[in-house]
């Protein structure tokens, strides 16, 4: 079998019963046994599978974030604080992939409680990515990203904050939805930022990855944040077309921020030309504070982890350290032992920010100009359908070459993080490629609850491009 098939023409072999669920999670299993010593992006392989055999993913097999729980498995976000943590219950992301049939094989690596944007801040060390195992596969979704671009698996689910689904579909050729917030339910995935939070499916095809959201999206009980979705097929209006009039601005940034690469610039342009010869209209459009992005996630991305991660401590979860004294040292000891540097860096910051003196000037305000921003993509968004920018403005990087360099990471996101503080979707794909053969995507971004229009002009894309068709070499 070709290991690169979509979901839907597997859908179609399962179907036919040409191959059997059993055959195709055996083969991907001893895919994942092969090619994941190298590339360090699967965590532990799930022998049995609790799913219903029927159901619109009924035999495809799919990893879970590390962050994501699965009953009865280890979930440990990447962390050595949560190394012994077994999930007591299933994250709705889980059992609602499991009531439609999805095979979960596994979980997958990840930075630190998705503090990352490489996948190189996983205490379980780095992984690589499928194109070039020199280089960052990006992150903080990196084994799902990794794991699909070299066909250990038809999809996985990722989990955002700040861009941790989209960086890695950029860096490894693949789709990445961002999507309201909201929309994915957040019960039974580790909180980092609780107010930036939502998962999000990596695939190879627009179709592919409309067709896992539609297992995931609605209500939940379990999480009052989630949105009262229909539940609704979002393949349904995939037809390779654009919608008749189009409008989809330029955010200016995209244009003349400094620090873009001349080949990212390049293949922008190009998927802007390719957009326009399929019928759209282009303008360029201005977001004033975009230029605040990074400030207000970094103010708040960090705030909200300090409080989320109080509770590793040593008395509830996880690890415990038993060289103490007294229950100080415990907590202490423990934290000191469990967590790594940048997750460190980040909870100090956090802490900072939040401290008597500091809340009014730092998150009070964060919470100010976030409300401007969110009534700017509100205008903007009065007079075009869509957005497109970038979705990393730099390449990948080799790993190592950034690792004493945070600012750099963290100024990486440029492009990822304001959607996500405004809670409105984005949807990442592939552009084309850089010289030395790493893949560039792009991004579509669209007004809330705009999933529907953003699968459909990124398939209408891909329907008339072929970026997504072309695989790392060595995995076949
Ligand atoms: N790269 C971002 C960060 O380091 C995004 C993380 C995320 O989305 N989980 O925080």
């Amino acid at each position: 079998m070709n290991p690169f098939i979509t979901i839907k023409e597997l859908k179609l072999k399962l179907e036919r019963k040409e191959i059997s669920a059993a055959e195709v999670r055996a083969f991907y299993t001893d895919r994942i046994k092969k090619f994941n010593p190298d590339l360090n992006a699967v965590l532990e392989i799930f022998e049995s599978n609790e799913s219903t055999e029927t159901g619109p993913l009924a035999g495809i097999p799919g990893l879970l974030k590390d962050n994501i729980c699965q009953k009865g498995h280890i979930t440990s976000a990447g962390s050595k604080i949560l190394a012994n943590y077994q999930a007591p219950y299933s994250a709705t992301v889980t059992t609602r992939l499991q009531e439609a049939g999805a095979e979960l094989i596994g979980r997958a690596n990840m930075d630190e409680f998705a503090m990352g944007g490489s996948g190189e801040f996983s205490a379980y060390g780095p992984t690589k990515n499928p194109w070039d195992a020199q280089y960052i596969p990006g992150g903080s979704s990196s084994g799902p990203g990794a794991a699909v671009a070299a066909g250990l698996v038809p999809f996985a689910i990722g989990s955002e904050t700040g861009g941790s689904v989209r960086s890695p579909a950029t860096f490894c050729n693949l789709v990445g939805m961002r999507p309201t917030y909201g929309s994915i339910s957040r019960f039974g995935i580790v909180p980092f930022a609780s107010s930036l939070d939502q998962a999000g499916p990596l695939t190879r095809t627009v179709y592919d990855n409309a067709l896992v959201f539609s297992a995931l999206a609605g209500k939940d009980a379990n999480d009052s944040s989630t949105l009262q979705r229909e539940p609704k097929d979002y393949t349904a209006g995939l037809d390779g077309k654009l919608p008749k009039n189009l409008k989809i601005g330029i955010i200016r940034e995209a244009l003349e921020a400094e620090g873009i690469d001349p080949e990212v610039r390049n293949v922008f342009d190009n998927a802007v030309n390719q957009l326009k010869s399929m019928g759209a209209t282009i303008s360029v459009i201005d977001i004033p504070n975009l230029k605040y992005g990074i400030a207000l996630y970094f103010i708040i991305s960090r705030a909200e982890a300090a409080s989320n991660l109080y509770r590793y401590d040593g008395t509830l979860y996880g690890v415990r350290s038993k060289e103490a004294k007294t229950l100080v040292d415990m907590y202490l000891n423990t934290r000191e032992a469990g967590f790594g540097t940048e997750v460190k860096r980040r909870i100090l910051v956090g802490n900072y920010t939040l401290s008597a003196g500091h809340r009014d000037a730092y998150y009070d305000k964060a919470q100010q100009i976030r409300a401007m921003l969110r009534a700017e993509f509100e205008a903007v968004f009065a007079n075009v359908d869509l957005l497109i920018s970038p979705t990393c403005p730099i390449l990948p990087w080799k790993i190592n070459a950034l690792i004493d360099d945070p600012l750099a990471m963290w100024l990486s996101d440029y492009f990822l993080v304001s959607n996500c503080i405004t809670g409105t979707p984005a949807l990442a794909i592939p552009g084309g490629f850089a010289q030395n053969g790493l893949p560039i995507g792009f991004q579509f971004l669209g007004p809330s609850l705009s999933e529907e229009l953003l699968y459909k002009v990124a398939h209408a894309f891909q329907e008339n491009t072929d970026y997504h068709t072309k695989y790392p070499k060595g995995y076949e």
